[in-house]
């Protein structure tokens, strides 16, 4: 593999075998899942891995054929958005869904412009990494690409970040006008992931306000908040209050099959569709599709958005009553079960300190609890967890990140062995048993 990827922790994982928030290395401990979102409604969940089973044994293959139960999935997402988003079109990648939202702005605004925050990624293709800057310095922005500050809520207060983030985006369409630009969209995660997890303080409503006036789209990407993940709507812009023009979908949507997609209002697709017929061979087959309708149905019956809600809020009052007993000075913010915890060198200065929150990523994994770094200076600790998130779960993370804390603020690096009041780690043979009771759960399908 080309040196272009990287992988994570000072002491890489070799995962081998996962259910539920859990994974098993290849020397058979026992790790928390705490970071991967893809597998939203758990690992391996059961009702997923046999509707994938069900219909690779009946028929897979493209949207170019009559295929009602893509039909089906079709009107069961798009009747979890708002009203006006009334079409859908399926892609494999949220990089695809992002690159086709933007084609189809380009064509109904007739503009090339394009605003995002200062660190947005929005995906990994020539176009999309072109206004996507938290790609690396190697990924040239695009010419017609403005960037605008994620509105910082530790750095200003609620009427200042209202203002800076408004005052921000007006300015870049107006720069773009002088310059003979017309605007086709405002791009925007609205928990603003990559910028650092700023969940929308309220500013995006105001903001699509605006780019509407000039003539732009606002494109919701809702690969990081979308899918009850923020505990507060099944979609981040719901919670925010606007409706887009255009929302673009992607990893959890099929709970690790690759399928993500757009929805869009149709009047603007109705102008795209004249010249372009659009095919992705792989995005809309039966086998990823059925993924996806299994996925919703976990979702709705299982109660996620409520669960997302009720373990995030016990994770947010935990770091930050963990971190003050510690000493540390930080920030911490999110909705549902997507948490930041921004680690600074002071509390007047707020000076980022990446070594610091290196030291609890990584501290964390030798305590068996994935979790990972994210923000423009790396200091900011993302903890972002399948959303089947139990109770014992949101207790051992917090004992965990207790005992890290601890550790780092007495200057010790954080032991290896886990010895939490409360929870233990199984043993092998318990283990064993689980894993072979999660497969013949898994393939009596008995869950949902
Ligand atoms: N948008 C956002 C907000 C993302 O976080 C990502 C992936 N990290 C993408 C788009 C791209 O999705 P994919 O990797 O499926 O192309």
């Amino acid at each position: 593999m080309g040196p272009a990827y990287r992988l994570f922790y000072d002491e890489p994982l070799r995962p081998v075998r996962a259910f539920g928030t859990k994974i098993i290395d290849a020397r058979g401990d026992e790790y928390l899942d705490a970071y991967n979102n893809v597998a939203s409604v758990g690992h391996n969940h059961p009702h997923v891995v046999a509707a994938v089973h069900r219909q690779l044994q009946t028929i897979n293959t493209n949207t170019r054929y009559l295929q009602p139960d893509i039909i089906d999935y079709a009107e069961n997402l798009v009747a979890t958005h708002d009203a006006a988003l009334d079409n859908v079109m399926f892609t494999c990648t949220g990089s695809e869904a992002n690159d086709l939202a933007l084609r189809v702005a380009r064509v109904v605004s007739g503009g090339t412009g394009v605003i995002v925050t200062e660190n947005a990624y929005h995906g990994c293709t020539r176009d999309v990494a072109s206004w996507s800057p938290a790609s690396g310095t190697g990924a040239m922005l695009g010419r017609d690409v403005r960037l605008v500050p994620a509105p910082d809520t530790y750095r200003y207060d609620a009427a200042q970040v209202r203002e800076l983030f408004l005052n921000s985006v007006q300015t870049q369409i107006d720069d773009l006008a002088r310059r003979g630009v017309r605007l086709a969209a405002l791009v925007v995660d609205s928990i603003f992931s990559s910028d650092g997890i700023y969940p929308d303080p309220g500013v995006l409503a105001a903001a699509a306000d605006l780019v509407h006036r000039a003539g732009g789209l606002i494109i919701s990407d809702e690969v990081q908040p979308g899918f009850a993940r923020t505990g507060a709507a099944m979609w981040g812009y719901q919670r925010s209050g606007f409706t887009p023009d255009l929302a673009t979908m992607g990893k959890p949507m099929g709970n690790g099959m690759p399928v993500a997609g757009m929805v869009a209002q149709s009047r603007h697709l109705d102008a795209f569709a004249e010249d372009v017929a659009y095919f992705n061979t792989f995005g809309g087959e039966n086998a990823p599709i059925a993924a996806a309708q299994a996925v919703l149905e976990v979702i709705e019956g299982e109660g996620l958005m409520a669960n997302s809600r009720d373990k995030g809020d016990q994770l947010v009052v935990g770091f930050r009553t963990i971190l003050d007993r510690a000493g540390f000075a930080a920030d911490v913010r999110g909705s549902g079960l997507y948490v930041g915890v921004e680690l600074v060198h002071d509390p007047v200065d707020k000076d980022p300190d990446a070594a610091l929150t290196s030291a609890f990523v990584n501290g964390l994994r030798d305590r068996k609890v994935l979790t990972s770094a994210a923000g423009t200076y790396g200091n900011v600790i993302k903890i972002r967890p399948p959303l089947v998130f139990s109770q014992s779960d949101t207790d051992r993370l917090l004992a965990e990140f207790e005992h890290v804390a601890r550790d780092l603020a007495a200057g010790r690096s954080p032991g290896r062995s886990v010895s939490v009041a409360g929870w233990q780690p199984p043993n092998r043979d318990d283990l064993r048993r689980l894993i072979a009771e999660e497969l013949r759960d898994m393939m009596g399908g008995s869950r949902g």
